[in-house]
């Protein structure tokens, strides 16, 4: 058995939930894995989500398990805030130049909070997409991994250090500088994930100009009890939405944007009618679609909203959304009646599509990539991809595609 564990660490890009994976399912196997997040904290995208489904849990306990499998393995080692800075490649090696970025905080952090009381400045929460204010040095969220408060140096007041001469460890550096360190390795597995297809593209939704008018992955920070407005869908001016119009294919299945379906995004809708009705179930909520693609497991979501009506759904593309009055007015193309109407809501929500992260600068390796730029596997030159970087995926697909991942970095390894 001994002889079937490869000597040298596999790189690991990426830890949210797909990079979580790979990294552990290769710990059980007893190989090592470097994991690498550009972000100061862990769990990609999935920690940003109010609930999951199929089960609707709130992803602090599946994040504490994860955050676990991370942090407690010897096999682990993890460095957040840190990219590749530059990659090249001498036989079968690779020569990778990792950058970190200051984290101003270090270990020895203990998790008081006293640097916090002290600190005289807020800033937007980056967590909350900026929708709240916290202070300069902050927990970004309770049950954020690695479990130290955030500092925003470039908030900072002029010539402040109180958190640093507060603090009663010593853990806050203010003067901490970027480090960069080269590590070798054979084989990378690439976890970066997805981004939401970007809102300015949808000048007929508004472009993100119009009140009201959110993103998706937005409606999830409004009903997250660690969210911008502690787990209340509000509207801008502070009252809860009446009528809630969910937008599908927001830039998806569209020559002029994203050709391809992101299959998350109607059960995620579904889900997100859920919230809304959980909070006022007097509220109108009507999902517009193309086509209800909720596939797998999670049809039962489908047959669930109708059984409960919780939503109505109406096929129909949504051509044009407007601000009317103190309403949004939207533009629908119902396909079933070949007719046009005018519908009207006072929060719509835009079922954004998902792009793949990655980009040359952020990512430079030759990875191969498909016409819609998500990656491909190249296990010749030890590049392997894993997650929503290779397709848009639920969390079980992804997961499931993490555990094949690691069997093919074990294979580019030589070791299987
Ligand atoms: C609105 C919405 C709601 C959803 N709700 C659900 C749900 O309820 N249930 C469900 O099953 N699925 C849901 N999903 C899908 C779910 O979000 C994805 O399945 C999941 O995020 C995929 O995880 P991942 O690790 O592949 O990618 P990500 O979560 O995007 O993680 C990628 C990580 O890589 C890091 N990274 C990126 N580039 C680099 C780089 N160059 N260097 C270092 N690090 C990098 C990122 O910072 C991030 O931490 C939802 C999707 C949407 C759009
Ligand atoms: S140095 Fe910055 S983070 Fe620290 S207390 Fe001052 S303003 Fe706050
Ligand atoms: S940085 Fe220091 S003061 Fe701030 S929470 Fe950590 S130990 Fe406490």
């Amino acid at each position: 058995m001994e002889k079937s564990i490869p000597n040298s660490t596999i790189l690991v890009v990426g830890a949210g939930i797909a990079g979580i994976s790979v990294a552990a399912a290769l710990a059980e196997t007893g190989a090592r894995s470097l994991i690498i997040e550009k972000e100061p904290w862990i769990g990609g995208r999935v920690s940003r989500v109010a609930r999951y489904f199929p089960k609707f849990c709130p992803p602090s306990c599946g994040m504490e398990i994860h955050g676990r499998r991370l942090y407690e393995n010897p096999r682990i080692e993890v460095m957040v805030n840190t990219v590749i800075k530059s990659a090249d490649k001498k036989g079968d090696v690779w020569q990778i130049t990792l950058e970190t970025a200051p984290s101003y905080v270090s270990d020895a952090c203990t998790g008081c909070g006293q640097c916090i009381a002290v600190c005289p400045k807020f800033a937007p929460n980056p967590f909350n997409l900026g929708m709240n204010k916290i202070k300069a040095i902050d927990f970004v969220h309770p049950n954020v991994r690695p479990h130290i408060p955030f500092l925003m140096r470039a908030n900072c007041v002029a010539n402040c250090n109180r958190c640093e001469q507060q603090c009663p460890v010593g853990a806050i550096s203010l003067n901490a500088t970027r480090t960069e360190k080269t590590v070798f390795v054979k084989t990378i597995v690439a976890a970066t994930g997805w981004s939401p297809y970007d809102i300015k593209n949808l000048p007929l939704y508004g472009a993100g100009t119009l009140e009201n008018v959110i993103p998706n992955v937005v409606m999830e920070r409004l009903y997250s009890p660690d969210g911008p407005t502690g787990g209340k869908i509000l509207k801008t001016n502070g009252d809860p939405p009446k009528k809630v119009a969910f937008v599908q294919c927001a830039g998806s299945r569209d020559a002029n944007h994203l050709p391809f379906c992101s299959e998350v995004c109607c059960a995620a809708s579904i889900k997100q009618a859920s919230y809304v009705k959980s909070q006022n179930p007097n509220a109108e909520v009507t999902i517009y679609y193309i086509d209800r693609r909720t596939t797998g497991r999670n049809e039962s979501m489908l047959a669930d909203a109708i059984a409960n009506d919780t939503c109505r759904f109406v096929k129909g593309k949504v051509g044009k959304i407007e601000k009317r009055g103190e309403m949004l007015s939207l533009r629908v193309e119902d396909t079933e009646e070949s007719t046009v109407m005018e519908a009207e809501a006072d929060m719509v929500v835009l079922a954004l599509g998902m792009t793949p992260t990655h980009s040359a600068v952020s990512l430079p390796l030759p990875f191969p990539m498909d016409d819609n730029g998500f990656l491909e596997n190249a296990p010749d030159i030890g590049l392997i991809a894993a997650g929503t970087s290779k397709a848009p995926f639920d969390v079980a697909s992804t997961v499931r595609d993490a555990a094949g991942a690691a069997v093919e970095a074990l294979i580019c390894e030589g070791v299987l």
